[in-house]
Formats: C-alpha cells, sequence, structure tokens
C-alpha cells in the first residue's frame, strides 16, 4: 500500500550509500585533515559557557553573513546561509525547477545536482567531456539554448576532475545561458579564482561556497550562496527558517574571524599538494589530473582492485562505478604522513595487481 502513496520520482530513487567504511587513514570525501586551527578551537570553549543552546538561531545569519560580506565582499543582502552547500542547491532547484523543466549537467559531476534535480521531477541532460574530462563549455552552452534550461551547473574547481574552469568561459556560458547559471565554488579556496564578485553584474548567477573544506567545518553543516537582488528574492521564499544551528553560525563567524590561521594553513596546504603530486607523477601507470582543489584524480587500471588492495590497508580513497571514471580514483591530499604512507601502499597495491 505505501508504495503506491510514495511519489513516483521518490520511487525510483536509490538510497544514499553508507560510506562510512572503517579505515585508518581517510581520503575518500575531501575533508580538511588538518582540522581546525587550534585559536579557532580555543575562541569555540570560551563561547560554549555562556553560550544560548536553549534559543532559536538567527535564521538569517545576520551576524554570519556580515563576516561573510567581509570575507568575499558580497553585499550581506546577496548572500544566504544554508545547512551546508547541499541545502543551497535544493532551494535553487525548488525556486526554479518544475516537473519537465532541464537542467544541465556537464559530467562528471557532483552526484548532488541530479538528485535534487531527479526529486523535483526536472530533466537531466547530461554534456560529455572534452579530452582530459575537462568541461566542455562551449557545449554546455549550445546545449542550454537549445534546451531551453532552467538551470546549468557548473563547478570550479571541479569535482571530481580538479579542473579549473576559466572565468573568461564561465562567463560565456552564464551569457548564452536562458536560464540560471549555478556555479559550485566549494573548492575555491584552493585555487583563488572565483566570479562571485559577479554576482551583481549578471542577474541569472548563482555562486555556492561552503565551510566544509578549507574552512574544516564539514561536521557542523555551513555553506552559503551569493547571487543578485531578483534570485535572492525567489530563494528566500523556499528557504527553511532556524536552517542553521547557532553553534554551526558561531563557528563559521570564529573561522573567519582568524582567516589569518586559514591563509597561513593554505600555504602550507599548497606546497603539501605540489609535493604530492610530483610524488604521483613518478608512480608508474598512474594518470595524474591536473587539481586546483585539495584532491586529485588519479587514472589506474583495474581501479577497482587497487581500490581494495588499499582499503585492505586501510586506506580510504573514492572509486566510481561504470561509465568514465571506472578507472580512476580520486584522493584527498591529507598532511605528509598520511600522503606517504598512501604512497607506499599504492606502489604495493600495484605490484600485486600487475602481477
Ligand atoms: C563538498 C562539496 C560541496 C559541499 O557540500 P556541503 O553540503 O557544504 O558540505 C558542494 N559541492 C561540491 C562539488 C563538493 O564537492
Amino acid at each position: 500500500m505505501i508504495d503506491g502513496l510514495a511519489r513516483d520520482e521518490v520511487r525510483v530513487l536509490k538510497s544514499y550509500p553508507e560510506t562510512a567504511l572503517p579505515c585508518r587513514i581517510k581520503m575518500d570525501a575531501n575533508e580538511n585533515e588538518w582540522g581546525l586551527p587550534q585559536q579557532v578551537k580555543e575562541a569555540l570553549i570560551k563561547d560554549v559557557l555562556d553560550f544560548p543552546f536553549h534559543r532559536y538561531p538567527d535564521s538569517d545569519g545576520a551576524a554570519l553573513k556580515g563576516k561573510l560580506e567581509e570575507y568575499t565582499g558580497v553585499p550581506a543582502k546577496n548572500l544566504i546561509i544554508g545547512n551546508g552547500s547541499d541545502e543551497l542547491i535544493r532551494y535553487v532547484v525548488d525556486a526554479f525547477v518544475s516537473p519537465g523543466d532541464k537542467v544541465v549537467i556537464p559530467t562528471p559531476a557532483f552526484s548532488m545536482y541530479r538528485f535534487f534535480v531527479d526529486l523535483a521531477g526536472g530533466v537531466v541532460v547530461e554534456v560529455e567531456p572534452e579530452q582530459g574530462l575537462r568541461v566542455d563549455t562551449q557545449k554546455v552552452a549550445r546545449t542550454a539554448k537549445r534546451e531551453n534550461a532552467k538551470l546549468v551547473f557548473l563547478c570550479s574547481p571541479n569535482n571530481p576532475t580538479g579542473e579549473v574552469i576559466r572565468v573568461e568561459d564561465i562567463e560565456m556560458v552564464i551569457q548564452k545561458s536562458p536560464g540560471i547559471v549555478v556555479v559550485d565554488e566549494a573548492y575555491y579556496e584552493f585555487c583563488g579564482r572565483t566570479v562571485i564578485d559577479r554576482v551583481n553584474s549578471y542577474p541569472n548567477l548563482v555562486v555556492l561556497r561552503t565551510l566544509s573544506k578549507a574552512a574544516a567545518l564539514a561536521g557542523l553543516r555551513v555553506g552559503y550562496l551569493a547571487a543578485g537582488d531578483d534570485i535572492m528574492n525567489y530563494l528566500y521564499r523556499v528557504k527553511v527558517p532556524y536552517n542553521v544551528g547557532s553553534f554551526s553560525q558561531m563557528a563559521a563567524m570564529r573561522v573567519l574571524e582568524n582567516r589569518r590561521a586559514m591563509d597561513q594553513w593554505l600555504d602550507t596546504f599548497r606546497s603539501v599538494r605540489d609535493e604530492f603530486i610530483e610524488d604521483l607523477r613518478r608512480v608508474e601507470g598512474v594518470t595524474v589530473f591536473p587539481t586546483g582543489a585539495n584532491f586529485v584524480l588519479l587514472g589506474i587500471d583495474r581501479a577497482h582492485r587497487v581500490w581494495k588492495g588499499l582499503l585492505k590497508r586501510g586506506i580510504l580513497v573514492r572509486k566510481f562505478g561504470q561509465g568514465p571514471l571506472e578507472n580512476c580514483l580520486r584522493v584527498t591530499v591529507c598532511p605528509p604522513r598520511q600522503n606517504r604512507a598512501f604512497l607506499e601502499g599504492l606502489k604495493e597495491v600495484l605490484g600485486e595487481v600487475y602481477t
């Protein structure tokens, strides 16, 4: 009886796979394995004692948006905070996608875009990548026009490839699209390139950011979105009240107040990443995709067997199902000790798998 009651869009969905595999070294989810800076933790310890845990949060996040205005240069009125940027993807889809509407997604892509579009009954139009799994922005723009797409999703640096899409190419897609273009900048801090300063120039631009990656707050679920006044007006109609917890908002503020700590860490991070990539390039049988993010995509024959061999050694990386990425693994850049353990594990596993 219940099957007959479920919405058609929901009956065909599968539940998101539980990926909490036990491991010693976690390199599968692009988390910041360095963790929060010590200063931020100490500030939060002081905050806890007098914290109004019994009160509902400020629904609009005015204080946090003030800090985000300083951080991004975008006026607070053009920002909205979310329970992770995943929730904000949902707001955009809820506000603009009716059943049957077309949504253009270049592949390979972050899975949440399709998830929310499917849930809303929208129709995903995929755009295949160019050589090297790079996003074909010309084709994305042509497809958006041809399909009269309500939405286009771009992600830069792109997850899972690591590609940084050129700002000119992103702007070209924004200019040629008949609908809204969402630019997901979850990994912005690792490359420094952004279009967030254009949200008041292009009325059809949405930029997504998160504190889950560089800011090391994945557990507290804080994301934000920037857009012009007209889009914002509609997003606020679908926004759930009190969507971001008060302590999450406080932690996000402390991170932004200690921005120097994050900037210093990013300097360290970039040199660790460069060294890791250099080491990876020296491993025979592995193709290293260029990355502007905190992960690196590796092309490896028999990737699923390699994945298993790594897991047996306690090292968890991201594998992919059938398709263009079936012979790829995505590996989060971690502190040097873990990266070295990965390199050693990988060489051992490759020896086993290829003999
Ligand atoms: C990690 C990630 C996010 C962030 O999700 P949150 O819900 O903010 O944790 C968004 N987009 C992409 C492409 C990501 O990889």
